[in-house]
């Protein structure tokens, strides 16, 4: 049986499982031979809590592109660590209501507050596009464009790229690869990433909070 003599460093919690008797599960980072690996993992030894942390492994797979690696860990094909994108997809991995199929998003979402369609378009080596299609009677294109890119730059860690016409609607992954399965899967909280980056706040605040003592109440 392998045992796992060092866990590595939690990069990610969710104290509660909604979807399985509220455990806790949390994603790991570990040095591994051709560099990092993450890890879910639980400490609850509730009958079937393996199968659920095998199923949100999988679906990490699934919806950010991961690839599975020896000891049931999971890492980008590119190599790069994508560290802030990872913890996303672990979260959406774990909230993700179980009845719906367990599909990669795909590059286009409606945006709700303008009701455009926001389509991405990989253009290779890393990089994406973002534009509006559809309606636009009151011009709203261009800035929620601006929302959307502003989102995917900082829910994915993505750089901006400057194009040829001068344009702020391009995007791109600093490893140089395309991950098309994970820019879908920040794209859909791209157009709202305000509230996100105040959830993750808050959970970030919550894992701090270990000892009784530091909580106010
Ligand atoms: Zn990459």
């Amino acid at each position: 049986m392998a045992i796992i003599s060092n866990i590595g460093t939690r990069v990610e919690l969710v104290p509660m499982d909604g979807h399985f008797h509220n455990i806790s599960v949390a994603l790991y980072r570990q040095a591994d031979t051709d560099g990092a690996a993450l890890l879910v993992h639980t400490y609850s030894a509730r009958d079937g809590a393996g199968e659920r942390i095998d199923s949100i492994a999988e679906t990490m797979v699934t919806l950010g592109g991961l690839e599975r690696r020896p000891g049931n860990r999971l890492r980008f094909p590119c190599g790069s660590e994508h560290a802030l994108a990872v913890r996303r997809t672990f979260l959406e991995a774990v909230k993700l209501d179980l009845s719906a199929p367990r599909s990669a998003h795909p590059l286009t979402t409606v945006d709700r507050k303008s009701g455009l369609t926001i389509e991405v378009d990989p253009l290779g080596d890393g990089q994406y596009r973002v534009r509006s299609a559809g309606d636009d009677p009151d011009s709203q294109g261009p800035r929620r464009v601006g929302v959307i890119v502003n989102g995917l730059l900082k829910l994915g860690d993505m750089r901006r790229v400057v194009s040829d016409e001068d344009t702020e609607d391009c995007v791109a992954f600093e490893c140089g690869c395309s991950h098309d399965a994970l820019v879908g899967l920040l794209l859909v909280r791209a157009p709202n990433v305000r509230a996100i980056v105040r959830e993750q706040e808050a959970m970030s605040a919550r894992g701090t909070l270990s000892a009784p003592s530091a909580q106010a109440d």
